[in-house]
Parts: structure tokens; C-alpha cells; sequence
């Protein structure tokens, strides 16, 4: 019998209605929660992610400004626009696109954004919180991934969870976020020995790796919940995951499609973020 296909368009639209009453109230009360994206160069994919980064923020009426810089823009100009943007309160949310041209040092970079406005979680700060259990940002693709879980009804708790990719991004606080809703998680990655025995003990699966079709049948244990995080556009140029949709959909008891689920769960969550940094920003304005 073949597993469930998770409907992620039905959760992402309910989700970002929630975020809209949210927007609304708080922008009734003159707290309206607002992003900046800045983008630097010309990559294709980042214009196409920040345009539908944009839309997002318009849909639930977050105000948003997009700037766009030229490919030679130097480091300490863009430290200079993130300085501005840490002290203009109509901004609750900054986020700098990746990647950035090879000559600026991206980690300098996330470390001038405020912590509190950090809405990728990229910043220091903000990866040591997660690491504590401290409540405040969450990184946006490991936290949408949590939330398909919950809304899907998959108890995450005592559950074995193995998570596929250990980078900063995803891997590494997918792991620290399933752990916080007490799975047992284990990691495996490109020096992993014989991965196929550890993926096949997962009752939740996990998968950021970056390659086409990595996963098959045979490294799912039957029943388990397969969400794949991962987004490869090969020769043909149809986006596609890391697990064998098709194969994998008749022995998992639940499977993401890519695209259509943790994609744009993962913008939601920079709404999210968003929304949250703004009422704290509002919050602490109050007790100032
Ligand atoms: P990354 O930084 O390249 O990390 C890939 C991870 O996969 C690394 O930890 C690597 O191990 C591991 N790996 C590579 N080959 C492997 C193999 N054969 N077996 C097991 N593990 C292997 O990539 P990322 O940023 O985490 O992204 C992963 C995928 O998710 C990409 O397709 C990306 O486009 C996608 N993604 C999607 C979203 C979204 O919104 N849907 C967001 C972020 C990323 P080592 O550490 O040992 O090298």
C-alpha cells in the first residue's frame, strides 16, 4: 500500500493565515512587522528565492524592501547597509541572500545583523539559544520541517529520528530541533559507514543532502515518515529531491513531495520569524 503524500500546499496556506491575523493585529496596534531581503549579484535561483521571499511578505501584508547590489559590492558596504538596518524599527527582519560573491566573507556578514533580527538564524547568538533550548529565533528550514511533523499528527517523542546531512543550514539544527521534541536522533553523512543500517532504524527520516535520488526503498524501514529537504534541478531541469519519490512513497507510511512542501514551509517559517521578532520588537518597546 502506498504511504501518505504530505499535502504541503493545505499546510502551508493554513499556517499563513494564522500569520496574517497575526500581521494584522499587530499592525493595528503600529507594530507592523517588516522584512528586508538584500541581494547581492546576479544569481538566477537567489532572484527567483528573494522574489518569492517578497510575494510571501506581501500575501500576509508584512511590509518588505528588497535591495539589490551589484556583484562588486564591497564587504564594508554591506556591513554599512546591515548597520542601518539594525537601527531602523520599521525592520524587524534581515536577511541577506546566499551566496554572496566570493571576495565578501559571509560569516562577517551574519555576524553585524542583530541577533534579535537575525531571521534566518544564522548568527552566532542565535545558533548557541538553539543549542541551549532557549526560546527566540528558529532556523527556518529545520523549523518547518518540525512543523509538517506536528501538523501531520507524527508523534516526534521517544521516536527514532535520523537525519541525512550535517550542515550548519539544515542538518546540524534539524537535529537539535528534533532533539528538543525529544526524539532520539542519530546523524549520518558522507563519512557514514554503512548508512543504509542506520537510515532503516529511523521511524522518522530526515533528508538534507543535495543529491538527486540518494534515498531508495531499501534504505526506509516500512512505516516510516520520509521528509526530504533536499532541491537538485538536474539535466533536465525538473526540480527534484534527495529520496526516489515514487519508490520510496510504497514503503514509507508518509512522504513529502519535492517540490510543494518543504520549500515553501521553509519562507513560511521566515514569516514566522518575522512576525515574532516584530511583537518582542514591540514587546520591548512597551517595557522600555
Ligand atoms: P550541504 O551544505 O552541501 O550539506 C550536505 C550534507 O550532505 C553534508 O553534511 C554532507 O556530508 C552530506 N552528504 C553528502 N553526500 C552524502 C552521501 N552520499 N551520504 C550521506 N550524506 C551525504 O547542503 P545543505 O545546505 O544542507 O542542503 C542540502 C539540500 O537541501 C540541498 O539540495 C539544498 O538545495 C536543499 N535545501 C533546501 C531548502 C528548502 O527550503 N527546501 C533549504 C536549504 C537547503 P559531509 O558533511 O560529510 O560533507
Amino acid at each position: 500500500m502506498s504511504g501518505q503524500v504530505i499535502n504541503g500546499k493545505e499546510l502551508v496556506s493554513s499556517i499563513r493565515e494564522e500569520i496574517k491575523t497575526e500581521v494584522a493585529e499587530l499592525t493595528a496596534a503600529g507594530h507592523q512587522p517588516g522584512l528586508v531581503v538584500i541581494i547581492v549579484g546576479e544569481d538566477p535561483a537567489s532572484q527567483v528565492y528573494v522574489r518569492n521571499k517578497a510575494k510571501a511578505c506581501d500575501d500576509v501584508g508584512i511590509y518588505s524592501e528588497v535591495h539589490r547590489l551589484p556583484e562588486n559590492t564591497t564587504q564594508q558596504e554591506l556591513i554599512a547597509l546591515i548597520r542601518l538596518f539594525n537601527k531602523d524599527s520599521r525592520i524587524n527582519g534581515i536577511l541577506v541572500q546566499s551566496p554572496l560573491p566570493k571576495h565578501i566573507d559571509e560569516e562577517a556578514v551574519v555576524d553585524e545583523i542583530d541577533p534579535a533580527k537575525d531571521v534566518d538564524c544564522f548568527h552566532p547568538v542565535n545558533v548557541g539559544n538553539l543549542m541551549i533550548g532557549k526560546d527566540g529565533m528558529k532556523p527556518c528550514t529545520p523549523h518547518g520541517v518540525i512543523e509538517i511533523l506536528k501538523r501531520t499528527g507524527v508523534e516526534i517523542a521517544g521516536k527514532h529520528a535520523v537525519v541525512v546531512g550535517r550542515s550548519n543550514i539544515v542538518g546540524k539544527p534539524m537535529a537539535m530541533l528534533l532533539l528538543r521534541e525529544n526524539a532520539t536522533v542519530s546523524i549520518v553523512h558522507s563519512r557514514t559507514q554503512n548508512m543504509e543500517e542506520i537510515t532503516k532504524q529511523a521511524d522518522i527520516l530526515v533528508v538534507a543532502v543535495g543529491k538527486a535520488h540518494l534515498i531508495k526503498a531499501h534504505h526506509v524501514k516500512p512505516g516510516a515518515v520520509v521528509i526530504d529537504v533536499g532541491m537538485n534541478r538536474p539535466a533536465d531541469g525538473k526540480l527534484t529531491g534527495d529520496v526516489d519519490f515514487e519508490a520510496v512513497k510504497e514503503v514509507a507510511s508518509a512522504i513529502t513531495p519535492v517540490p510543494g512542501c518543504v520549500g515553501p514551509m521553509t519562507i513560511t517559517m521566515l514569516l514566522r520569524n518575522t512576525v515574532d521578532a516584530a511583537r518582542r520588537a514591540a514587546h520591548a518597546g512597551v517595557h522600555a
